[in-house]
């Protein structure tokens, strides 16, 4: 590196740190917060998903007192199909603060958000039956290319090292290319994303409790395809994790 080039980025770097970043959201000054980018205030509105919630896929019943009279009361989706996963929990609503910071992860290419943001995702997959292998829901090899990284390994890698647990993220593949899912409906999801996914490395997965991690649940098509071949392939469980959930 020529001088000039080294003594340019210097200079880049000491701007960057003596100016104040603004909050995206707000454009307010962003200080102290746990999540860059994002201010205090902002972050503070973040609604995680506490209250009651559908003992199978995590779905937020508006209702507090929604399970008083009856614990084990499913919501309709999984009342109508029982899904494939045996439990699915998310730490927070899809809105605001938390669905801007997964914005800027996936899109904004603040790739260094990926561990921030996981341990949000703690509590949610701490609170699920602790497993024997963390799996990311992967990014075909094209996607991966144009993005640079896959945002669901990078939280998948955060969960492991705080619960100690093995990742693996060979063993689950995209094999087919699929259009993004955030453009389509319900129905043309599941169409989608049927048969993207193979198992490569079913030895890795075989009669073990498998935490599946994606960073937005939706419809739950694309977890529910990566636990459907995950099981098919020999998982004793699948349970998901998400950072938030929509719907
Ligand atoms: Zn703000
Ligand atoms: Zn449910």
């Amino acid at each position: 590196m020529d001088g000039k080039g080294w003594l340019g980025k210097s200079f880049f770097r000491v701007l960057q740190a003596l100016l104040p970043t603004f909050c995206r959201l707000c454009g307010g000054p962003v200080l102290e917060t746990p999540v860059p980018w994002i201010c205090g205030a902002c972050w503070g509105k973040v609604r995680w998903l506490t209250g009651p919630v559908c003992p199978r896929c995590g779905f937020a019943f508006p209702s507090p007192e929604a399970l008083t009279h009856s614990p084990g009361h499913l919501c309709g989706n999984c009342r109508d199909k029982e899904p494939p996963f045996a439990l699915a929990r998310a730490a927070g609503a899809h809105e605001g603060a938390l669905r801007e910071a997964i914005h800027l992860l996936k899109y904004g290419r603040k790739h260094s958000l990926g561990k921030k943001l996981g341990r949000f995702l703690l509590p949610s997959a701490g609170a699920l039956p602790t497993p024997e292998v963390v799996v990311p829901v992967p990014l075909h090899p094209s996607r991966l290319r144009h993005r640079g990284f896959n945002q669901s390994l990078l939280l998948a890698d955060a969960v492991c090292r705080r619960l100690d647990v093995p990742l693996d993220h060979g063993a689950l593949q995209r094999v087919r290319p699929t259009r993004p899912q955030v453009e389509l409906t319900p129905e043309e999801r599941k169409a989608n994303i049927r048969g993207a996914f193979a198992v490569l490395r079913p030895e890795r997965i075989e009669d073990k409790r498998v935490l599946l991690v994606d960073d937005v649940f939706t419809t739950g098509a694309t977890v529910s395809e990566c636990a459907r071949v995950l099981r098919k392939a020999g998982a004793q469980e699948v349970v998901v994790a998400t950072l938030s959930r929509s719907g």
